[in-house]
């Protein structure tokens, strides 16, 4: 039977690659579409993909888009704003959703896809990070079908035996991560660490601001507070292990020494197609692994004055869910500064760190309450920014 999906920002980087698994499955109907301010390449997407809606944030945008799909004989239905990416996550017509916006304003949608009870493709960690509680709780009230697409959860996922739940049998968990651009940079160097570097991975190619989270290994400590909700665990059955290859995607340690490990391309169609299939397996379209060329794959600890962020999320995922509102907030905030050129590389950490410390937490009762913590700390870390640290 053909599954109707929806795709939450089509036009970035997991977008993309979900379509080139689409496109070779039939079985597969795309039901919506969404790109933000990216209007020529949700116009492309929608010429090939025929979807029911697409949807634009700003409504002159989907105004000029609707008038062009009319020109173009497309049937494609023009929406604009948060509400209709809620409507494309839950409309009745849809099986499957993937929750592929990045940040904060990923969170909503996913959450309306969730509470529909959808097959839920979630790689906008950002939700968990912010709301982990009240998504997971809305997961068990809806029994919406959750699945990891982070490359570490989904391959996590696989080494559980392709599920989330965790047993008494596993000893801990072995998150791996490559390190990202600056593994090997002088220390001495790093306030004058530019956009295009922190953005350059040596073997993910992804959108700008999980690039930056790379380089500053935040990615990782995002990752560690997304596990800790997903698997249900606590971050010291977290292990972070450094693997600069991008192999090993992570694995999963059990009591009587088994240690299973996902491996595969550095590539996101891998995860993506698992997540699209499951409990089945489908063709990916990603490369195969080639051991008659892999020469090395080495494992190394972290060190911690290289990436005091990840040392900071891993106090933060022990802490108050508000801690971790604040937390990513100041970071997408620092991270955007960062690639406009309004601050360095190593003053991220410095906003992040004053966002955590000035957080007093509050008692979250709904999103609402969430998007509060969320909206102050954006707000006292842009004015940090503009005062000039
Ligand atoms: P990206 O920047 O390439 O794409 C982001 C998408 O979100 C685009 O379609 C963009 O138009 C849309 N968007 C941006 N801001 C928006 C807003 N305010 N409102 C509505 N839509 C908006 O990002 P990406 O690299 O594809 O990452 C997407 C998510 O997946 C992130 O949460 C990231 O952490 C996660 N993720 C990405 C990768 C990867 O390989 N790229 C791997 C693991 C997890
Ligand atoms: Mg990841």
């Amino acid at each position: 039977m053909t599954q109707k999906i929806s795709i939450l920002g089509s036009t970035g980087s997991i977008g993309q690659s979900t379509l080139d698994v689409l496109r070779n499955h039939p079985e597969f109907e795309v039901f919506a579409l969404s790109g933000h301010q990216n209007v020529k390449a949700l116009s492309a997407q929608c010429q090939a993909f025929r979807p029911r809606y697409a949807v634009l944030t700003d409504p002159d945008d989907a105004a000029s888009t609707a008038r062009e799909f009319v020109d173009l004989g497309l049937d494609t239905e023009v929406l604009c704003g948060q509400q209709a990416l809620q409507r494309i996550a839950s409309d009745p017509a849809v099986d499957t959703v993937m929750a592929a916006i990045v940040g904060g304003a990923g969170l909503q949608p996913t959450l309306a896809a969730v509470a529909a009870g959808k097959k839920v493709l979630l790689a906008n960690k950002e939700s968990l990070v912010m709301a982990g509680g009240l998504f997971m709780d809305e997961v068990s009230r809806s029994g919406a079908t959750l699945l990891p697409i982070d490359s570490e959860h989904n391959a996590i996922f696989q080494c559980l035996g392709n599920q989330l739940e965790v047993s008494d049998g596993v000893e801990k968990i072995l998150l791996t991560g490559s390190g990202g651009p600056l593994l090997r940079r002088d220390l001495a160097t790093l306030k004058e660490v530019t956009p295009d570097e922190a953005c350059a991975h040596p073997n993910w190619q992804m959108g700008r601001k999980i690039s930056v989270d790379s380089a500053t290994m935040m990615n990782k400590g995002l990752e560690l507070i997304e596990a800790c909700w997903l698997f249900d665990l606590n971050p010291d059955q977290i292990e972070i292990v450094i693997h600069p290859q991008s192999i090993v995607h992570s694995m999963v340690q059990y009591r009587d020494g088994s240690v299973l490990a996902q491996m595969g391309q550095p590539d996101m169609k891998t995860p993506i197609a698992h997540a699209l299939a499951w409990p089945d397996r489908m063709e990916s379209g990603a490369q195969r692994l080639d051991f008659s060329t892999i020469t090395e794959l080495r494992f190394e600890s972290i060190e911690v004055s290289r990436f005091p962020l990840l040392d900071l999320c891993r106090q933060v995922a022990g802490m108050d869910q508000c801690y971790a509102i604040a937390l990513n907030a100041a970071n997408e905030i620092a991270v955007a500064a960062f690639l406009e050129g309004e601050i360095t590389f190593t003053q991220i950490q410095l906003i992040v760190e004053f966002a955590v410390n000035s957080t007093v937490a509050i008692e979250l009762l709904s999103i609402a309450d969430v998007l509060t913590v969320d909206q102050q700390t954006r707000a006292l870390a842009r004015q940090r920014i503009s005062e000039g640290l």
